[in-house]
């Protein structure tokens, strides 16, 4: 399980980079980007996006075959 940050979705409020409490993720170009060794993966960001950019990976979750 990991974070991602959708850019195409990305607005550049930077809503998220306020709340994270790991400084995880700041502006580049106007799109957020995510240090994923900062990120703790508390998904505390996600609901702050308010263009719902931001999302938990659950592409690694597999095997349950869903
Ligand atoms: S999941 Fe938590 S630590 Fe990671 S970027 Fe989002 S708010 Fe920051």
């Amino acid at each position: 399980m990991k974070i991602i940050v959708d850019s195409s979705e990305c607005c550049g409020s930077g809503e998220c980079i306020k709340i994270c409490p790991e400084k995880a993720l700041s502006l580049v170009d106007g799109v957020a980007v995510l240090d994923e060794s900062r990120c703790d993966f508390d998904g505390i960001c996600i609901p702050a996006c308010p263009n719902s950019a931001i999302s938990f990976d659950e592409g690694d979750v597999g095997g349950c075959g869903f």
